[in-house]
């Protein structure tokens, strides 16, 4: 049998991404896609539109990307990153409150972005930002970027990225992220598998150390996505043989946005005994398949 197309995070509308959740799943279905994650960050304000639109025959994990934030392993400065929930209990009281109160702090530091890049001349209007992003959305970067890119002062997303805001520009803002061991137990608590994404995405900045994955799968880790288009050769070599000692499920995903990357669906995958073994520890939601 051909190599099954599982694709285990893609975001829509409802954070980051240019699909609405409908277009998403109709996408990936049109992609050759058998099995979806939805995996917007920090909220699951997507996962009924996407469930309701379900083509016929592909398969909906619910999923969703925890920002957070984690020692390196090297004793300097925490570093962002970012873990994978899927197939977790949407209503789970700990994530409902966490979640909220990381878009509402999302909205805050989108605007105060924005509003540090107008007040240097920039053409960009935080309330204008800000209304175009949906209830339950979260707000990002990305979004003041496409305003970049609307307004004539870059080209692209990426291009806002490079020369804007890229971590630790003039217009950076923090945000207080979850520390991810807080954010894995919560997870499981509410049924869900974490898989820690993107691990080594060196091109975003510092990274963390291969002990800190060795500490996190002691604290409840189950899975490390592997082929991500940030990844390196080398460093896919070495989370695989990582997680294989430490026998952690072993992820593959596009990270599609939609146009505000030009990754498409299903350009790295996840093979299907590894979609198994994630789906044998998830017990908060049920697998959906599309009937329509
Ligand atoms: P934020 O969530 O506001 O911290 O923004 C980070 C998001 O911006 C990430 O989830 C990516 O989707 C996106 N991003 C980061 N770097 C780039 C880039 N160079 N080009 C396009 N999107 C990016
Ligand atoms: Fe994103
Ligand atoms: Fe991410
Ligand atoms: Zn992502």
């Amino acid at each position: 049998m051909a190599r099954p197309r599982i694709d285990l995070h893609t975001h829509s509308t409802a954070s980051d991404g240019t699909d609405s959740p409908s277009e998403l799943v109709t996408a990936a279905a049109a992609a050759g896609v058998q099995v979806l994650a939805i995996t917007d960050h920090d909220t699951t304000a997507g996962w009924a539109e996407a469930a309701a639109a379900l083509p016929r025959g592909l398969q909906l994990l619910r999923g969703a990307e925890f920002s957070c934030i984690s020692p390196t392993g090297r004793g300097d400065r925490d570093v962002s990153v970012h873990l994978l929930g899927y197939q977790f209990d949407p209503d789970h009281e700990a994530i409902v409150a966490e979640q909220t109160r990381l878009r509402t702090e999302r909205r805050q530091r989108l605007r105060r972005i924005t509003e540090k890049m107008a007040a240097d001349g920039y053409p960009v209007d935080a309330d204008i930002i800000l209304e175009l992003i949906p209830h339950g959305a979260s707000a990002g970067r990305p979004h003041l970027a496409r305003a970049l890119v609307g307004a004539g002062v870059v080209a692209s997303v990426d291009e806002a990225f490079g020369k804007l805001l890229y971590n630790g520009s003039p217009y950076y803002v923090p945000k207080a992220d979850t520390p991810v061991r807080t954010a894995i137990a919560m997870v499981r608590a509410a049924g869900g598998v974490p898989v820690f994404a993107h691990p080594l995405a060196r091109r975003r900045g510092r990274v963390v150390e291969p002990s800190v994955i060795v500490e996190l799968a002691a604290a409840g880790l189950g899975g490390v996505e592997i082929d991500h288009p940030d990844h390196s050769a080398e460093d896919r070599d070495l989370l695989r043989g990582l997680a294989t000692d430490l026998g952690l499920v072993r992820t593959g995903s596009s990270d599609y946005h939609g146009t505000n990357k030009t990754t498409p669906l299903a350009a790295e995958t996840t093979a299907g005994p590894a979609l198994d073994a994630l789906l044998a520890q998830a017990t908060g939601v049920p697998l959906l398949t599309g009937t329509g």
